[in-house]
């Protein structure tokens, strides 16, 4: 740390969650972090909130990202919420390592809230420590950014700051507290507290605060409430296809781990896709499957049920429930038809589109071909690139050139050629691996962060070649197929 004094003029602060009353939250500042330093920070992530680069260098900065100093005109609150985990109820779960400061205006949009996770018990911690690990932190960290890269909705993540505070998970690892930023973090399992604890006064107050801030022309809708969720209905929708598009794997899709704005929040256990396996499962903790790639979609649409059923008592008729979820069955195969049209090198799906894909999905769940690196080259080779580099990643020549030819006369019959722009701008070239994010890990214990805020640049720009780091676009070693990550973080 600098000796520079903070530049920064007051952080202005707005406490909205915390102004919809006691029944939602525990006041409760964070627990101090000992000695922290910084690991890593996201400059997007820093100027869109405005905190400018000299304030980094204070003190201050650190303290209050390390959860040692709460910010003048910031309430901090852990919220209460409750929750289906792996399709059981679970009772109350609620915010057991993470401290909302409140919401932090921007100098160019909205207000956005700001969360420290790891930082220290609460009432809702349970059997948990309140702590976050430095792993699991880096990869939250890395992941946020490059899903938001991506193009695909995602809580923020603004900085790590580190400790040698001992955490004891398997092994003995080293405390972190990640910052996280997004407009809300409320949560399916906030509405399913509040209706399984017969509460529809604070359910009423929550859903009419979700309506008025972020989903306003409910509001004038017959009602507001079943406009509601369909209108998150449809967002998940949109969600999940993208997740399927790029081989996302979440991992733990509890509600209490769905948004009610359709963002990806809580990374844990999760993976993007290496060979294609339909039914890979990241969650080394999950052992039914329950969560595993091809089930995403019906589970999304299974914790929509559970909304549902939390917001029942103020839509009323069970029937204007069910017509809310009813979209999610066109939206999302018609989102996904979408994404994987433009993977093609198309803007619109089609019965070509939809055949095409069909039969690669076939070939590369057959060949176990790496998922990214296919699409990849598929795009580079719409761009010029020989078809040999994607014919040579598989064993059946025969199969993969029927299918090329078919892609190129299906599509021709449609009077289309593909996009090839579309194409690299739908099929990243770089995404977070499990054994890079490891790689990251191993070095930051060891605290050098260049590989982490290396990675951090490349994954800003996934669907850039970067010349220095191709071999991060390349193949997973071995060892990256017996990376077991679990729930524990
Ligand atoms: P997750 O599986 O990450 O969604 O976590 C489920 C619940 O456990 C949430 O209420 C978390 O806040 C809580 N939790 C997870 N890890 C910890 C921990 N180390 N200390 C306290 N609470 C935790
Ligand atoms: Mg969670
Ligand atoms: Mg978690």
């Amino acid at each position: 740390i600098g000796l520079r004094p903070a530049t920064q003029p007051t952080m202005a602060w707005r406490n909205r969650f915390a102004a919809l009353g006691p029944a939602f939250y525990t006041p409760l500042a964070p627990i101090a972090l000992r000695d922290p330093y910084w690991v890593a920070r996201s400059e997007a992530m820093a100027s869109a909130l405005g905190l400018q680069d000299e304030w980094w260098h204070s003190h201050e900065a650190l303290a209050v990202f390390a959860g040692n100093h709460v910010p003048e005109g910031s309430r901090p609150l852990a919220s209460v919420y409750s929750g289906h985990q792996f399709g059981v109820w679970a009772g109350q779960l609620g915010d057991g390592r993470a401290i909302l400061l409140g919401e932090m205006e921007t100098p160019g949009g909205p207000s956005l809230e700001v969360q420290l996770k790891g930082s220290g018990l609460t009432p809702y911690s349970r059997m948990g420590d309140g702590r976050a690990v430095l792993r699991s932190s880096i990869r939250e960290f890395l992941c946020s950014e490059a899903m938001q890269a991506l193009g695909i909705p995602t809580t923020h993540a603004l900085c790590i700051t580190g400790s040698d505070q001992p955490v004891r998970r398997e092994e003995v690892e080293t405390a972190a507290v990640v910052t996280r930023v997004a407009p809300s973090f409320i949560r399916f399992g906030h509405f399913e507290h509040f209706s399984h604890h017969d509460q529809p006064d604070a359910l009423k107050t929550l859903a009419d605060f979700v309506i008025d801030q972020f989903y306003a022309s409910c509001r004038s809708a017959a009602n507001p409430y079943a406009a509601l969720l369909e209108a998150v209905t449809r967002r998940t929708a949109a969600l999940i296809a993208q997740w399927q598009a790029v081989g996302f794997m979440h991992g733990v899709m509890n509600t209490d781990n769905m948004s009610i704005l359709g963002l990806t929040i809580d990374y844990g256990p999760f993976q993007f896709m290496d060979g294609f396996d339909p039914n890979h499962t990241c969650n080394h903790s999950d052992h039914s499957g329950r969560y595993a790639y091809k089930r995403q979609p019906q589970i999304a649409h299974w914790n929509l049920f559970a909304l549902g059923q939390a917001l029942l008592p103020l839509i009323g008729e069970p029937d204007d429930a069910m017509a809310a979820l009813e979209p999610y069955k066109t939206v999302f195969p018609g989102e996904l038809d979408r994404r994987m049209a433009a993977k093609l090198g198309m803007a619109h799906a089609s019965g070509a589109t939809r055949a095409i894909t069909q039969e690669l999905l076939t070939l590369l769940a057959r060949e176990r071909t790496d998922w990214t690196i296919f699409w990849r080259r598929l795009a580079q080779h719409a761009a010029g690139a020989s078809a040999d580099t994607v014919r040579e990643l598989f064993h059946e020549r025969a199969a993969i050139d029927r299918i090329l030819l078919q892609y190129r006369e299906l599509l021709a019959l449609d009077g289309q050629a593909p996009d090839a722009d579309l194409m690299l701008k739908s099929n990243p070239a770089f995404v977070l691996r499990n054994y890079l994010a490891e790689q990251a890990i191993a070095l930051a214990k060891q605290k050098d962060f260049r590989m982490v805020h290396e990675l951090l640049a490349v994954l800003e720009h996934p669907f850039d070649d970067h010349p220095a780091h191709v071999g991060w676009a390349g193949f997973p070693p071995d060892w990256a197929s017996h990376i077991q990550i679990s729930c524990s973080s």
